[in-house]
């Protein structure tokens, strides 16, 4: 797999740090806390109901993985996982994906302020207005590169 296909978005090798037999981790292009991934289906469908028993099992087994990785490589002591399932529950790319958030005490003021966060990540502009600007593939590809290393990664 030299890139791999997350709904319209071709995501280049180097931003893959985890393979499963179905399933891939990646890193995220606009990040809302260090440590913020994508765990993806390697079939691109839109929603977790098209997804087959194997895959669905595969997705949480290799999302629990993944959430312990970024938790202690972030020292971190909590995860914040979830799935937008659908448009109207604020998914963008339509693709299922799980976002694994690590967390730890005091990151937002009000513990459920972050699903905010999420949506305005989306936005071109933030919440103050900044621009968010997207990361680059070079500063991708370096966090892909150190979350490689915990896995068995071919
Ligand atoms: P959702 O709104 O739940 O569909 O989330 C979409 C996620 O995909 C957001 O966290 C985006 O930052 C992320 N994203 C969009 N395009 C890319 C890309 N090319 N590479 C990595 N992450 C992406």
């Amino acid at each position: 797999m030299t890139t791999f296909k997350f709904g319209p978005h071709l995501i280049h090798e180097s931003q893959i740090f985890f393979k499963s037999k179905l399933t891939v981790g990646i890193v995220n292009l606009k990040p809302i806390a260090a440590g913020h991934v994508l765990v993806v289906p390697k079939r691109n469908t839109p929603r977790l109901g098209d997804l087959s028993t194997e895959e669905t099992v595969d997705l949480m087994l290799s999302a629990r993985k993944i959430g312990n990785v970024v938790e202690n490589h972030y020292n971190c002591t909590s995860l914040t996982m979830t799935i937008q399932d659908g448009p109207q529950a604020g998914q963008t790319v339509p693709h299922v994906h799980m976002h694994i958030i690590p967390r730890k005490k005091g990151d937002w003021e009000n513990n459920d302020d972050i699903y905010q966060e999420l949506e305005d990540s989306k936005k071109s502009k933030g919440v103050d207005n900044e621009e968010r600007e997207p990361r680059s593939l070079e500063e991708m590809s370096q966090e892909a590169k150190e979350l490689r290393a915990y896995f068995q990664y071919e």
